[in-house]
């Protein structure tokens, strides 16, 4: 696996999650896992130990020498983690922004393109053959591109699968980086790496993979339409039926209201008291008055970027504190929206309050405390904390996009079944019109008591995401043995 975040390591949103989940889930079975990253600041000051490796990479880009060491840990005790270490690229504050202009560092071609060569660089230096080879997002795309024109009989048995975790970020440089990444020139076409005139890693990745993967069904579909494309639509309905959604599962052992350490008490589907404890203990840690316990309670934990919706909440905030509803909101992201947020909380200090953080522990102690989650987001490729949501009896409201249609089912109170609201257009009525529902539900302890049963017994474990992937392995590997013969 090649890939920019994987936890425990580093995260900065769902493809850590991911990472970490599919890895360990591939762990649990009998096949090897390494995962290529680079080694940032933030993995560096990471509790974990690292082992220096003897042999340095070295790479070209641009004509310029690149040469970073080798450092190597393991994690869920069992998932290896090959981290290539270049300081005057990683260490730095931030991934791939800059935290004091919020501007995307000037040299992400360099930093990426040394991450995807020295990957392969280090597989040939260090004697690793891979079975098959798994890149994600536009940080790992030079990877496929790179294996695919050097024609090195190294890889040529190797397959190439990538998995595009998000289609709005797709690594996009001027064209002379074409050169830098040592691409071919009839690369340079819609169908190859070329994107509205510029060089797209994301591109390159799609283009020259075996297989490629999205991070759910629905989304595998709605980004082959002018809406959700974001210009890539053409070359994603080319790939045909190479592209594949496949939705993302729950790390269970990281997300379980029975054993979570950081919540206040443990709960259980067939025991929810614990429920209301960590309800009365959220609603404490947020300041909010202890009236709000026998509320109607939403959380968000969300980056505070446009795609999430989260101005349909502010919409529609003071109805629903009208309609009794108190919120806590966990989110970091663009300074607007942080400012929105906060300016809202101090007209209603009540009913609302926000926390402007990255806060694992107490993203944690939200998804316990809440009964519902809101999740407005206008496009969603799969969305974790829905699902998250479901295991600790949290009620989801959702956009009906991507994967969050896909993992959660409308509730029916005649028929008892669903585990949650959706709403189908990203306008605050239609929001409105699904908290509404919630809310009634809310106040029938029969269908809450069914609805929370039936979001805590759904089933979304990697275990079983893992097993399609290792189909699609599998049918690269034929594919690819077919096509060298
Ligand atoms: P995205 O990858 O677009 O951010 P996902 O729903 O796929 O969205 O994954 C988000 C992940 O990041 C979840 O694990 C979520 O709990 C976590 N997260 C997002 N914002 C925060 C925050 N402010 N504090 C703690 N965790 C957060």
């Amino acid at each position: 696996m090649v890939a920019s975040e994987i936890e425990p390591l580093v995260k900065t949103g769902g493809l850590a999650d991911v990472l970490s989940g599919l890895s360990n889930a591939f762990a649990k079975t009998d096949c090897e896992v390494t995962v290529f990253l680079p080694f940032y600041k933030q993995v560096k000051e990471s509790k974990y130990e690292f082992t220096r490796l003897d042999q340095p990479i070295s790479v070209q880009l641009g004509g310029r020498n690149f040469t970073g060491s080798v450092l190597r840990t393991v994690i869920h005790e069992k998932v290896e983690v090959i981290c290539l270490e270049n300081n005057d690229l990683y260490l730095r504050d931030g991934l791939y922004v800059d935290p004091e202009t919020g501007e995307d560092y000037k040299d992400n071609d360099l930093r990426f393109g040394f991450f995807a060569k020295a990957a392969s660089a280090y597989c040939k230096a260090y004697k690793y053959r891979p079975h098959v080879i798994h890149a994600h997002d536009w940080q790992g795309g030079l990877v496929m591109a790179d294996t695919f024109f050097a024609q090195d009989p190294y890889f040529k048995k190797t397959p190439n699968v990538f998995t595009i975790h998000n289609l709005s970020y797709q690594g996009k440089f001027p064209p002379e980086s074409l050169t830098t990444f040592g691409l071919p020139e009839s690369s340079f076409t819609s169908m190859g790496v070329e994107l509205f005139g510029d060089v797209s890693l994301l591109s390159a990745g799609i283009s020259y993979a075996d297989l490629v993967t999205t991070v759910s069904e629905k989304y595998a579909e709605q980004i082959k339409t002018p809406e959700l494309g974001f210009g890539l639509e053409n070359i994603l309905i080319g790939r045909g039926e190479k592209l594949i959604g496949i939705t993302n599962g729950v790390d269970y052992e990281r997300w379980n209201p029975e054993i979570d350490p950081w919540i206040k008490e443990n709960y259980t589907i067939h025991n929810l008291s614990g429920k209301q404890v960590c309800k009365n203990n959220v609603i404490e840690e947020f300041n909010l008055p202890e009236i709000c316990c026998n509320a109607p309670l939403f959380g968000v934990i969300s980056r505070m970027i446009e795609q999430k919706g989260l101005d349909l909440i502010m919409d529609i905030f003071p109805d629903l504190m009208a309609h009794g509803g108190k919120l806590i909101v966990l989110g970091k992201g663009q300074q607007n929206i942080e400012q929105d947020f906060l300016e809202l909380a101090r007209n209603y200090p009540e009913s609302l309050s926000v926390r402007i953080d990255y806060n694992e522990p107490l993203a944690h102690r939200i998804e316990a405390g809440a009964d519902f989650f809101l999740m407005p987001s206008r496009f969603e490729p799969c969305g974790l904390n829905q699902m998250y949501s479901l295991r600790y009896g949290t009620i989801p409201i959702v956009h009906t996009t991507g994967g969050l249609d896909d993992t959660v089912k409308e509730f029916s109170p005649k028929l008892g079944r669903g585990n949650g609201f959706k709403f189908s257009s990203p306008h605050p009525e239609a929001l409105l019109k699904a908290v509404a529902k919630a809310m009634d539900t809310f106040g029938k302890p029969r269908r809450w008591d069914k609805i929370r049963e039936n979001a805590m017994a759904a089933d979304h474990s990697w275990d079983r995401v893992a097993k399609k992937y290792l189909r699609l392995y599998q049918q690269a590997i034929n594919e690819k043995k077919k096509s060298v013969l």
